[in-house]
């Protein structure tokens, strides 16, 4: 750390940043659970992609699984922020799991409208990435009339379909999937798509806001964790601007040898990663020498999602 010492630098803060209402939501209702009833509380995956927040709700009780066959009966569960498919939930009753739902209003308007896609006749193509929960539990709305893409070769891949509709992942690239979109309606020109983008506001105003700074920066630390969708995505932008990226759990993933030679850094987090890292982050650079922060705030965002009833 000493070659990188000593040297003053500029932290130019990308706003927004972190939590999204969606990843508050869901944590708060684990966190009332967890007051109301006490441990263990399950909860289906992890509640939100982030490594600090699962290790933080494990310690005050929260149990987390991958499926629901490790809940005991009668047991309470809680669907991650990410969604479930039909298929989970009709599991869930049939093991007479007591359910509660944190899956985000963003993502459940998805699920909706493949729903409604599928019960006109469509072939539902969505477009996201293959594994990812979300994605998981949209394409088990629809499975037989579903199809996935992630990319214009995926789309030129695709067989002649008759009636086509499109959805999308809710945490992807902004540009990429506008060409994606653009290869589907080139090949499909009557393809229909959602009534508004599916890619949520979160999504879209974490990535306007690095865009912002990125070029001016010599390096962009995202923090977020490996699985976080809409924090790799941040990272990928970056790098496409052609400035050095890396994606940081914490303050302890970051590296001296990123640091060379480095006047300005921009910084944000995704949108399941808790503000006070991005805190620690600054902190970290402010050891190492004077540290002027900047915040660029692109928008402002005032939007919450009322709680389920259940603990509200
Ligand atoms: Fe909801 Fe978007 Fe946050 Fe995902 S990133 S939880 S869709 S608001």
């Amino acid at each position: 750390w000493r070659a990188v010492s000593g040297r003053a630098r500029t932290v130019l803060l990308a706003a927004p940043r972190s939590f999204c209402a969606g990843v508050e939501r869901a944590i708060e209702i684990v966190e009332r659970l967890l007051e109301e009833h006490g441990g263990p509380i399950y909860v289906r995956k992890q509640i939100v992609h982030n490594r600090h927040v699962v290790e933080d709700l494990e310690t005050r009780g929260a149990v987390f699984v991958e499926e629901l066959t490790e809940v005991p009966p009668g047991a309470t569960v809680v669907f991650s922020a990410h969604g479930v498919s039909p298929a989970v939930r009709a599991e869930a009753t049939a093991r007479s799991l007591d359910t509660v739902d944190a899956t985000c209003p963003l993502v459940t308007k998805v699920h909706a409208e493949a729903r409604r896609f599928a019960r006109r006749g469509d072939t539902v193509v969505l477009i996201g990435h293959a594994g990812h929960e979300e994605v998981d539990g949209t394409l088990g709305e629809a499975p037989d009339r579903t199809v996935l893409v992630e990319t214009p070769a995926d789309v030129a891949a695709l067989p002649d379909l008759a009636q086509v509709s499109y959805l999308t992942q809710t945490t992807l690239a902004v540009d990429e999937t506008a060409e994606v979109v653009a290869a589907l309606l080139r090949r499909f020109p009557h393809a229909r798509g959602p009534g508004s983008d599916d890619i949520c506001y979160a999504t879209t105003n974490r990535q306007r806001a690095l865009s912002a700074i990125a070029a001016d920066a010599d390096l962009v630390l995202v923090v977020g964790s490996t699985n976080s969708s809409n924090s790799k995505r941040l990272v990928e932008l970056a790098s496409r601007t052609g400035v050095p990226a890396y994606l940081i759990d914490d303050a302890a993933d970051l590296r001296p040898s990123w640091l060379s030679d480095v006047d300005t850094v921009a910084l944000t987090a995704g949108a399941s990663a808790p503000p006070p890292l991005v805190d620690e982050v600054v902190e970290v650079l402010r050891a190492l020498g004077p540290v002027s922060v900047q915040e660029r705030e692109l928008a402002r965002e005032t939007i919450r999602f009322t709680l389920p009833g259940r603990v509200r």
